[in-house]
């Protein structure tokens, strides 16, 4: 019977959660809006899925009673065959200091009631807040006191603050533009709703007043190697450049456009779907130096023919027109373990900040609670005489203002890089692990992926980043669960650790990428008929939109990705050596 029950009671969460609803980095950001109206026909789509799958569920509930005896019989046997399979798969995959046992007393006491009572605190402050808890609003402020007073209350971890200023940015007036194609003049529609809007401004352009053609050139592919600026006719030097989304951040492409001495850029979407039509919301690094403004794909797929036409006067005025306002406050939040060796410092973070659009649910609520829940459960083991305390300081982490550019984070490694006090210093971390998104409502088991890290990673922290990866993988394969490596190049708070060489890691339950048939197909054999959501739709729907809500977020993976994180810091927490089995080449101290 218990075996029955066990079987069946998770699968439950997912049936009525599955399919409600993540990138950080800016590279997709749709204005509210827009989001309304392309939001709705996906959650039309999910909710008539969700009624299907409802139904389904029923009938897997009828069938129970009938298939119960055969499936106690496949239970039995799924967990011989899942033995075998690895032990098998441990002597190929496995070093020698991962430990056998799988078994985790962290992930064992973590309770998902208690961490969705976080998200649903979370969620109550957005709701207070105009609906998000981006920088620079009372949204994000409350949520940073909600977990400074949790931590307080229920740790006796010593918590910190830290303040950086952000750059603020707004219009003064409405940006211009017009275009001049063989002398026949065109003027475009700037507006704050995205949906019908022909372009849109970019979060810190920089002023320009171009009342004068100036030539256009389209950069070939999406402008992210110097061999798509070479090979760009006529050459972008001075010239307005067309760019179209993908690939690379803005920030790389604006990089590319300052060393090639662009006059100002025209991003455009890429129209490979319908809700990749209007313009975007995006922003360019505090210290950017160029004009840009982001095109819709209409507006800016014809002006990239024209341009790409050399027999055709292809030219642009545009005016931007930027104020300047007071730099804001933005904090980060990290709070220690009073035990363990601090000039061993395991690193556990999240960022703290929603998008303008909404109240940042899933994108990062659900990082943020399960940090959260983390901390606390871990600060409740270490009063208990029969949990043996980690020989490393743990330091849990909250970055601000992530949406923005990964800025509480890289602030925080920039201050570490400088530091001379013991604990503070950059030297004194082992390793950062991350958690950006884990219970997006048509999810993957993401793990990042070590082999993916960025070319100019330095190579110390490679071996480590991909024993990181093997960890979390044993733990899904051994759990039964089907999992997927995801990117790793940067798109989150880990990049900042990563590039100065610190080993790093963690989950993501995917964002903007489609739900392929393959996935939906491979999560529904290992979970069951029905559960691996749906195809062709995104890993999460409300990605960065108002809908990123309380009913983003599904239970189901979202308790196992939290159980895989307390998983992997215990693991962590107990090796005898963990310098050497994170450095193994320089495992020598
Ligand atoms: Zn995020």
């Amino acid at each position: 019977m218990s075996t029955i029950a066990l079987f069946f009671i998770p699968l439950f969460p997912i049936i009525f959660h599955s399919i409600s609803a993540d990138e950080d980095e800016g590279i997709m950001l749709p204005h509210e809006s827009s989001i309304a109206n392309s939001g709705n026909s996906i959650l039309k789509t999910m909710k008539y899925a969700k009624l299907i799958i409802t139904i389904l569920g029923i009938s897997i509930l009828l069938g129970t009673v009938v298939v119960a005896l055969s499936i106690a019989t496949l239970v039995k046997v799924n967990q011989k065959g899942g033995e075998v399979l690895y032990n098998a798969e441990k002597s190929i995959i496995t070093s020698k200091a991962v430990q056998p046992s799988f078994e985790s007393t962290l992930a064992a006491s973590i309770r998902i009631d208690e961490v969705m009572t976080y998200l649903n605190e979370l969620q109550r402050i957005a709701t207070a807040s105009n609906g998000t808890r981006a920088v620079n609003t009372p949204g994000f402020n409350a949520t940073l006191d909600y977990i400074v007073n949790y931590l307080t209350a229920n740790t006796n971890y010593k918590v910190n603050k830290n303040y950086f200023d952000v750059r603020n940015f707004a219009l003064a007036t409405k940006p211009i533009l017009i275009s001049s194609i063989n002398g026949v003049k065109k003027s475009y529609n700037y507006s704050t709703d995205i949906s019908t809007a022909d372009f849109y401004h970019v979060k810190f352009s920089t002023s320009a007043n171009f009342s004068n053609n100036i030539q256009l050139t389209a950069i070939p592919n999406v402008g992210c190697t110097d061999d798509d600026w070479l090979k760009a006719l006529p050459s972008p030097e001075g010239r307005v450049a067309l760019l179209k989304r993908g690939m690379c951040t803005y920030r790389d492409k604006a990089k590319y456009a300052t060393k090639y001495k662009v006059a100002a850029i025209l991003f455009f979407n890429d129209g490979i779907s319908p809700d990749r039509v209007s313009p975007l919301e995006v922003n360019l690094a505090q210290d950017n130096a160029i004009p840009a403004l982001f095109l819709s794909f209409s507006v800016g797929q014809s002006l990239a023919n024209a341009a790409l036409n050399l027999s055709t006067n292809a030219n642009v005025q545009l005016t931007i027109d930027t104020k300047d306002l007071p730099n804001f406050p933005v904090g980060n939040i990290c709070a220690d373990t009073p035990t363990g060796d601090p000039t061993q410092t395991i690193v556990i973070g999240s960022h703290s900040d929603s998008k303008a659009a909404g109240a940042g649910i899933n994108d990062n609520g659900s990082g943020t609670a399960a940090n959260l829940a983390l901390a606390v459960t871990l600060a409740r083991l270490f009063r208990s005489p029969t949990y043996p305390r980690y020989k490393y300081r743990v330091r849990f982490c909250w970055w601000g203002a992530e949406e923005l550019g990964l800025l509480g984070s890289n602030y925080h490694a920039r201050e570490a890089k400088s530091a001379i006090v013991v604990g503070e210093r950059l030297s004194d971390y082992l390793v950062n692990l991350n958690y950006d998104m884990l219970g997006s409502s048509n999810y993957i088991f993401g793990i990042y992926d070590g082999r993916t890290a960025k070319n100019d990673t330095p190579p110390k922290a490679l071996p480590g980043s991909n024993q990181v990866t093997a960890l979390f993988r044993d733990w899904f394969i051994r759990n039964k669960l089907p999992w997927d490596y995801t990117d790793f190049s940067g798109r989150s708070d880990y990049a900042a650790f990563l590039a100065e060489g610190i080993v790093a890691g963690g989950l993501f339950s995917g964002a903007d990428d489609m739900k392929t048939q393959q996935e939906r197909d491979r999560y529904d054999k290992m979970l069951g008929q029905g559960l691996g959501g749906i195809s062709g739709i995104t890993h999460d729907p409300c990605y960065h939109k108002a809908c990123d809500s309380i009913q983003n977020i599904n239970l189901f993976g979202y308790e196992k990705m939290v159980q895989a994180a307390a998983y992997a810091l215990e693991f962590l927490g107990r090796q005898d050596d963990l310098k050497a089995w994170l450095y193994p080449a320089r495992g020598t101290h």
